[in-house]
């Protein structure tokens, strides 16, 4: 008996949806990985004409605001200070430059490379930069606690990390928005499980937690066409072989032991109550806020960007004047087009 080839089964699922899709839809994909993912795999083109996606701000390095990179850049340039960062930060522009133009960075692939840093140079300040949603705040808490069992006194984070749920529900909250569902992160909800997006039960928008295969992808569309259709808001979640429903409540634990919620200013869109993670009072001689007294900035954006409008669904990249003329991968004027998982990049990358 034949059993069905992956093309195949994406094929059928591709009909499926558009058979089930009665009026225009618009789905937001929450995270940057699916960006990337919906764009290596043209999902789009596997799409009926009234089923859109449009990218949402779950890009890490895209919604830090350009002030968060100025006071990364002025630690950078801070005599007796390595600013320890994930590579994709170096790139971002700031004001007027790049954090890896600054005088003393490293880049580390793990906090654990920031804490052996510290260690191996204990007449160095290091400071962590603190970036990503709820799947790096657990382990950014991790690295701070363990400093703290060990005394480590040259060790601090720079926090600036987000939490997805406020921007989902600004996103909402938009009275001229058309959208129709998210296609929620998997990587974030295999912390948070799926019952954190409870509180969208309530909204006028279905959702599902998906996966990034392409199978799982279309699957997602799929059910939030039937959800949709429905009128059924209430999250699915359709990455059970990672995503529990209840996620992983150690690493929320340890993540809300060192963190809490604040209000943060994401690039491009402003700020947003209780969208950030600052470090507790508990722990606050690893707050490099706190360590090196940093003021907040405000910085403009980049004349003719259109990430902030970009982030929030509100406009392509091929709109923007910049893109693929005097913005490239190379030559990034904002940052959706320097992260791997910007959509400004996924757009050139793949031609779209
Ligand atoms: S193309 Fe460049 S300048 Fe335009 S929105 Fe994208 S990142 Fe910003």
């Amino acid at each position: 008996m034949h059993s069905a080839t992956l093309k195949e089964k994406v094929s059928l699922l591709s009909m499926a949806l558009a058979t089930e899709a009665r009026r225009p839809l618009t789905f937001m994909e929450v995270c940057g990985t699916h960006t990337m993912a919906i764009a290596r795999h043209g999902i789009k083109s596997l799409l009926p004409e009234n089923v859109s996606i449009v990218s949402g701000p779950g890009c890490p390095v895209c919604v830090t605001s350009a002030g968060d990179i100025e006071r990364a850049i002025s630690l950078g340039d801070t005599p007796g200070v390595i600013v320890a960062t994930f590579g994709d930060m170096i790139k971002v522009p700031g004001e007027e430059r790049t954090l890896g133009s600054a005088a003393n960075v490293k880049v580390i692939y793990s906090p654990l490379d920031a804490l052996e840093l510290a260690r191996s140079t204990p007449d160095k300040q290091v400071v962590l930069l603190g970036i990503g949603f709820e799947t790096t705040a657990p382990l950014m808490a991790a690295a701070i606690l363990q400093a703290h069992r060990e005394g480590l006194s040259n060790f601090t984070v720079l926090s600036m990390h987000k939490v997805v749920p406020p921007a989902l529900q600004l996103l909402l909250s938009d009275p001229t928005s058309r959208l129709s569902g998210f296609i929620l992160p998997g990587h974030v909800s295999a912390i948070t499980g799926r019952i954190y997006y409870d509180f969208l039960k309530d909204s006028r928008v279905s959702s599902v937690v998906a996966g990034f295969e392409p199978l799982d992808i279309m699957e997602s569309l799929y059910l939030l066409v039937k959800a949709c259709m429905a009128g059924d808001s209430r999250p699915i979640n359709n990455y059970p072989r990672i995503v529990r429903e209840e996620g992983n409540p150690k690493a929320m634990g340890t993540m809300f032991q060192v963190f809490e919620p604040c209000d943060a200013s994401w690039r491009g869109i402003g700020t947003i109550p209780a969208s950030g993670l600052a470090i507790r009072s508990e722990y606050k001689d690893f707050d490099a806020v706190r360590r090196f007294d940093l003021a907040e900035r405000e910085v403009p954006e980049p004349a003719g960007c259109l990430c902030g409008a970009i982030l929030m669904g509100k406009a392509l990249p091929d709109q923007c004047r910049h893109f693929g003329k005097t913005c490239t991968p190379s030559f990034p004027v904002g940052p959706c087009m320097v992260s791997t998982e910007g959509t400004c990049a996924a757009w050139f990358k793949y031609n779209l």
